[in-house]
């Protein structure tokens, strides 16, 4: 395959950064990630890898020297419970990243710059119910975003059309609705509802019980990283500057999780509900619409499928804990930066 433009992909050392590095590398891109970390369970097969903070004009601007397209998947988040505790250093952090981020991208001449936000942005108001209507691009306003990680999301998108409006920098923005799959966090406090699920079910014994957060009747839509990956460069690729759902629309309580999760486990697993854990918005669904008629295309892998490509890796981790010396040898280049 011939080799395609040189590309940055910034939080690289993440669940989703670290797919995309996958996925663009088989489709012959020059890849340079940067992250402060390396990817936790395996190596990276980024051309460079970068130790970088974007929290730093500096290193916002080392990061996208010389690459024509940015993926800016960087930031410090977590599940509901960590964005809801950490609001003051989630929003310092981010909108750091994200205002250096893109001013570097300006500065350094770079074509095309994609913005990862979240279905976080939308309105407490539309989503008070389990059976939600789907969210559509336009329901974002009037703003009542998720406090602290919402709102610095959707300020990042306004950012990013100000800059096509005023330096003509390509941009484009995308909405996840709760992505899961291998190679992502299950424990420790920042993982989301599908793994801390997989991981829950993976622990327990057959008959015994989990706790779920919430009376588990809250609803959400799960969209398997693959079909993640394989939407950002379809959106990268296309002509499209508008803000753009990425995610299933298949939407499903939390009980009914935990339930496609105990049938892929092959145990019979009931339900303890905590109450006073954080829940998030009652109910939450991506309308596709747009996707549809923008990109050609819609994810497509089950939620089944998805999940058990989840849960028997997260069940293979926790009988056999990866080796966290295994990223040391990272083949590719690596450059670090100073510490802060
Ligand atoms: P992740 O936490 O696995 O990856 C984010 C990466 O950013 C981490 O590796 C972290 O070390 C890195 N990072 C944080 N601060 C940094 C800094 N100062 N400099 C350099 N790197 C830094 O998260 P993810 O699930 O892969 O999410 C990727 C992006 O998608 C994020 O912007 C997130 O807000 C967005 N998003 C994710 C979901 C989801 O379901 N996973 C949903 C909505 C939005």
């Amino acid at each position: 395959m011939a080799i395609k433009c040189r590309v940055l992909v910034t939080g690289a050392g993440g669940f989703i950064g670290h797919h995309l590095v996958t996925s663009l590398k088989e489709k012959g891109y020059w890849v340079r990630g940067v992250d402060l970390k390396y990817p936790e369970f395996e190596p990276s097969r980024a051309d460079e890898f970068m130790i970088l903070d974007l929290r730093r004009p500096e290193d916002a601007m080392a990061a996208c020297q010389g690459v024509a397209e940015v993926y800016n998947l960087a930031a410090n988040m977590g599940g509901i419970a960590f964005i809801e505790r950490y609001k003051a250093v989630v929003m310092h952090d981010n909108v750091l990243i994200n205002i250096h981020m893109l001013e570097a991208a300006r500065l350094q001449g770079v074509e095309r710059y994609l913005y990862t936000s979240s279905a976080c942005i939308y309105p407490g108001y539309r989503q008070q119910v389990a059976a939600v209507t789907p969210l559509k691009e336009e329901d974002a306003y009037p703003a009542d975003p998720e406090d602290g990680y919402g709102w610095e999301k959707l300020f990042s998108e306004r950012q990013c059309r100000h800059y096509t409006e005023e330096y003509g920098l390509e941009t484009r923005v995308v909405r996840f609705h709760n992505i899961f799959g291998p190679l992502g966090t299950y424990d420790g406090g920042r993982e989301k509802s599908p793994a801390a699920i997989c991981r829950k079910v993976a622990l327990a014994s057959d008959g015994d019980e989990i706790e779920v957060w919430g009376d588990g009747e809250q609803t959400r839509s799960y969209c398997y990283i693959d079909d993640c990956v394989e939407g950002l460069h379809r959106l990268m690729r296309s002509d499209y500057r508008e803000p753009i759902n990425l995610g299933q629309d298949r939407m499903i309580s939390v009980n009914q999780l935990v339930d496609i999760v105990a049938g892929i486990a092959g145990k019979r697993i009931r339900k303890t509900y905590n109450l006073t854990a954080p829940q998030g918005v009652r109910g939450r669904n991506s309308d596709n619409t747009r996707l549809r008629a923008i990109l050609g295309w819609e994810p497509s892998v089950s939620l089944e499928d998805g999940l058990a490509h989840t849960y028997r890796w997260i069940e293979g981790q926790l009988r056999s804990p990866h080796d966290s010396t295994a990223t040391e040898s990272v083949p590719q280049r690596q450059v670090v930066a100073t510490s802060l």
